[in-house]
Formats: C-alpha cells, sequence, structure tokens
C-alpha cells in the first residue's frame, strides 16, 4: 500500500517537472510535431534519469534544484510564451528590485504559495520513498536505459542548426559563435531539465564574451568638440532622436511609391524627408548597426570594433543618453549591437521574451519615451536611441490584432519562414509589420514635435530588409538582393532647429535623391548634432 502511495507521489513530481513543457505546447504557435519533438525529450530524459539512479528518494534529491525553477519557467511561459533565456537572465541582473518586480506582475505572493507546495511535495517525497525504499527494478529499466541513452547521445551529436533560436537566418563569416556548445545540444534548450542548464552556460559565456569586448574599448573616447552654432545655444534644450528599425524594407513603405496604404501616418505628414536610395551595408543586423554608429567600416568583419559609437561622442560633451531597446542582449546576433547600447548612461531592454515568440510590440517604447520627454527641462542636452523590434521575423508577431489589416496574413499561424506556399500571408504579415512601425513612429514624431522650442532631430533608418519570394525561392535577410540592402531613411527636424541650422536642414534635403550608404551615418549624425571630432593631429572631421 505504501509502495503504492509512493508511485503515485512519484508520478506526480514527475509531472510537476513536466510542466514547463506542457505549458509550452499549449501556449506556444509553434508546429506541433516540434513541440511533441520538445516534450517527448523531457519525458526520456527523466526516465533515463529515474533509470540511472534507481531509487525514487534520490531522484526527488538531485530533481530538487530542477523543480524549483519549475514556477519560474512555468509563470514564464504561460506569461511571456517564452522559456528563460540568457537575455532574460541578463535583464534580470542588471535590474534593481523594482524592475525585477515589472516581471513578477505583482504574483509574488502566488509565486511563494507555489513554492512553499512545491518544496513540501518534495520534501516529503523524498522522506516517504526513503523509508518505503521504494527502487526501480523492473525490467524495463533496462530496457530504458538501452534505448534512450544511445538515442540521447544520437541527438546531441547530429548537426541541425534550426534548432538554435535564430537558426532560421543564414549567415556566413561568423568570427564568434552564437553557440557555444555542439548545434545538438540546442535540441534540449527548450526542455527541462537540460535546458536550464544550457541557458545557464550560455549567459555565462556570452556575459564573458561581451566583457572581453567592452574591455577593448574601455580607455577609448573621442576626442569631440561643438560646432559654434550649436555651442552658443544656453537656453534651448536639444533633444537628438535616432530609432533604428528592424528588417524594414524601402519599397514596402506606401511613403516610397508601394502601392498598399502600409505608411498611411507618415504618407500625410509634410514634414518628413524620406531618403531615395539609401543602403545599409549588411544584410545582417550585428554587422550593419556597428557601421551606422561607429566609424567601423562595412569590410571590417571582425565581431567588435576597437572604438566606441557616437554614444560617446555625445557622452563626452555632456549629452544625457539613452539606448531602450526591444531587441536582445546576448548572442552573435546581438552581442557587436550591445557592446555600444552599454555606452548610453541610460540603458533599459523591455523585451522580456525573445525572437521566437510574440513578446512585447515596440509601442511598450512610447509611454517612456513620453516620460522622458516630459521631464526634460531646459536647456538639458539627450540622444536617445531606440533599437525597435519593427520587422524581425516573425514578422505576425510584431503587431497587435487591430494592425492585422491585409488578409489573409499568418496571424496566430505557425509557419515557417522558407514556406513558399504560404508566400501570400508571409507577405501580407510583413506588410501589417510596417503598418505597425508607421503607427509607431508617427508617436514617436507627435510626442517629440509637441515639445515646443526644442532644438531637436528624428533620424529612422532600418538595419537591413528582406526578401519575400521576388525571385521564387528567396525569403529572409539572407541574400545580398536590393530588397534586402534597399532601406528607409527618414529625418524630421523641429522649427527650432531649421530656425538654428537652415544650411543642415538643406543640405539633407539636397541629399534626398542621392545614392548613399549606412557607412556615412556616423557622419550624418555628428553633423546633424554639431559634433566635431578631433584626430590626434588636432584635426577636425564633420
Ligand atoms: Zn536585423
Amino acid at each position: 500500500m505504501l509502495f503504492k502511495k509512493n508511485f503515485f507521489l512519484i508520478s506526480f513530481n514527475f509531472l510537476v517537472l513536466l510542466v514547463p513543457n506542457i505549458l509550452y505546447f499549449v501556449y506556444i504557435n509553434e508546429l506541433v510535431s516540434r513541440k511533441l519533438e520538445l516534450l517527448m525529450i523531457s519525458v526520456i530524459v527523466l526516465l533515463v534519469l529515474f533509470s540511472l539512479l534507481k531509487k525514487a528518494w534520490l531522484f526527488l534529491v538531485i530533481t530538487l534544484p530542477i523543480a524549483l525553477t519549475v514556477p519560474l519557467e512555468a509563470f514564464y511561459i504561460s506569461n511571456y510564451h517564452s522559456f528563460i533565456t540568457p537575455h532574460i537572465m541578463g535583464i534580470v541582473f542588471d535590474s534593481n528590485i523594482s524592475e525585477i518586480s515589472d516581471f513578477t506582475q505583482g504574483n509574488e505572493f502566488k509565486i511563494f504559495s507555489v513554492y512553499l507546495i512545491l518544496l513540501t511535495m518534495w520534501i516529503s517525497g523524498i522522506i516517504s520513498c526513503y523509508h518505503s525504499k521504494l527502487i526501480y527494478n523492473h525490467f524495463s529499466r533496462y530496457l530504458i536505459l538501452l534505448i534512450f541513452i544511445p538515442f540521447l547521445i544520437y541527438t546531441a551529436t547530429i548537426h541541425d542548426p534550426s534548432f538554435s533560436d535564430i537558426g532560421v537566418y543564414e549567415d556566413t563569416e561568423m568570427e564568434i559563435k552564437r553557440n557555444h556548445l555542439p548545434d545538438g545540444f540546442y535540441r534540449f534548450e527548450k526542455t527541462l531539465p537540460i535546458g536550464i542548464f544550457i541557458s545557464v552556460y550560455e549567459f555565462y559565456q556570452e556575459t564573458q564574451q561581451l566583457y572581453q569586448l567592452l574591455e577593448r574599448t574601455k580607455s577609448f573616447h573621442f576626442n569631440a568638440t561643438r560646432e559654434t552654432s550649436f555651442a552658443q545655444n544656453k537656453e534651448k534644450s536639444e533633444i537628438y532622436v535616432l530609432v533604428i528599425g528592424e528588417s524594414g524594407r524601402y519599397d514596402k513603405w506606401q511613403l516610397n511609391g508601394y502601392a498598399k496604404p502600409t505608411t498611411p501616418h507618415l504618407s500625410q505628414r509634410q514634414d518628413i524627408i524620406s531618403y531615395d536610395h539609401f543602403y545599409t551595408r549588411s544584410n545582417s543586423s550585428r554587422e550593419s548597426i556597428p557601421v551606422m554608429l561607429s566609424r567601423k567600416k562595412a569590410t571590417d568583419k571582425h565581431f567588435g570594433f576597437h572604438e566606441k559609437s557616437i554614444i560617446d561622442a555625445f557622452n563626452t560633451l555632456d549629452f544625457k543618453t539613452y539606448w531602450l531597446s526591444t531587441q536582445m542582449t546576448f548572442g552573435q546576433y546581438d552581442t557587436p549591437i550591445s557592446i555600444h547600447a552599454k555606452e548610453a548612461n541610460y540603458l533599459k531592454y523591455f523585451n522580456s521574451s525573445n525572437y521566437n515568440s510574440d513578446g512585447v510590440y515596440d509601442e511598450v517604447l512610447i509611454k517612456p519615451f513620453q516620460q522622458l520627454i516630459d521631464n526634460i527641462k531646459k536647456p538639458e542636452k539627450h540622444f536617445i536611441i531606440f533599437h525597435t523590434l519593427g520587422s524581425h521575423f516573425n514578422y505576425a508577431h510584431r503587431y497587435p490584432e487591430e494592425f492585422d489589416i491585409f488578409k489573409p496574413s499568418l496571424k496566430n499561424e505557425a509557419f515557417n519562414l522558407h514556406d513558399i506556399t504560404v508566400k501570400e500571408k508571409i507577405r501580407n504579415s510583413y506588410d501589417n509589420s510596417i503598418l505597425y512601425t508607421d503607427y509607431i513612429l508617427n508617436e514617436f514624431l507627435n510626442i517629440l514635435s509637441n515639445k515646443k522650442d526644442a532644438i531637436s532631430w528624428f533620424v529612422y533608418l532600418s538595419d537591413h530588409g528582406v526578401d519575400l519570394f521576388e525571385d521564387g525561392t528567396s525569403s529572409g535577410q539572407g541574400r545580398d538582393s536590393e530588397n534586402v540592402l534597399h532601406i528607409p531613411l527618414i529625418f524630421w527636424f523641429s522649427e527650432a532647429y531649421q530656425q538654428l541650422h537652415p544650411d543642415i536642414t538643406q543640405m539633407i534635403l539636397s541629399q534626398k535623391i542621392q545614392k548613399n550608404t549606412t557607412e556615412s551615418m556616423f557622419y550624418t549624425l555628428c553633423h546633424l548634432a554639431g559634433i566635431q571630432i578631433v584626430d590626434q593631429n588636432g584635426v577636425k572631421t564633420k
């Protein structure tokens, strides 16, 4: 009887350990076969562990630390539709108590109660199983070990990059690998208990890598001065805003001649200048963004750069600098950007999810921006960078239901980026993401233009575009095609700015039809803010 009771108890504990994967199955909009595979892997790993340990009490002791992660993972999956990733760990480590309570959303008492129940379950289970000497001795134990251990070894060693989070993107010339472990290990990334070890390990490696890169530029500072016409201003506030978009493609904007009404707000504005022939020099964010923000050349494919970005020049000139992001912190695609984000006086990542989930929408940036602008007093100087999710794949995840205008779309459907049979739906979802970007940018512009009297400008540009099966086969950002490299670039200037610096606004307008690339961006931003960089020989460069 006692044996039977304990058998049920251990089965129940077993089930608790599977809760994150069961929730993942329920909440995540992914291919069912994939979710089933993840759930099966979790079951198999636990079965193997139990078979190896034999003694039920020992199994419970070993799985206790894993059980303690279950409520957090469960909470996370049901709220943010993602397993806890190294990015989330980074945010939590960099947060203070009040920011952490943003994550838990006032559910602290519930979380505490769940922990109490869990601990009681595990400890009473350990004691009870120890006394009843529940041991797994059935012959099936040998069968499990014989079949599943080779299966797990096989799974961990086969090469399948699609199992890493962002493996859907093709990328070349990777100098530092995102994956610190063999590819096969990432099959376990979204399974418990192995997933938690992978995440912790990745977090450690990524942090080390980031700090190594930061160390390289630690002593670097721009010798920056200001042009007289800017330096003379002692009364008005200066607010400069740079929005870095994601996967925004020039020809999909109504503003730039697209037939579908994807930018109804921006198209109506008379006060913006949209460039016609502006190109990114790389099809990946991690290469494109450092080139636009620093003096790094596009031909320099090294991971990281020995100089800081334009943020440092603003810092030197007593600007308050901000990096507000809905993107990620760590990984081969993100770390080269995070190095520059760290240069800002104030850094915040708003997305508690990851690229594979719907996560947050870019609108989370609107309220903080409004508050920031409201609190600016004369004659403060601010430089704000928004790094937005824009049209980051999965396009259907980037906008709320009310922006699901172009249909049929892939909203609430699981699909593969490279599946040509859903081409029209992929294109419509992409157009909806531009429609949403139009709304976000217009909100930003309204907030900024309401700050009357401020000397301000606003620049938006995307890091790269995407292919949407125009050539019959390509989808995503992997190719150096016109669709991928031709990006939107938008300027806006406040009235106060235009009055003070008519020469600059005229210059920007006159270059609208010129062909140019992201390599010029660093110098353009310097020019717009009246920043002169002085080299070792005392020569000023604009
Ligand atoms: Zn990108």
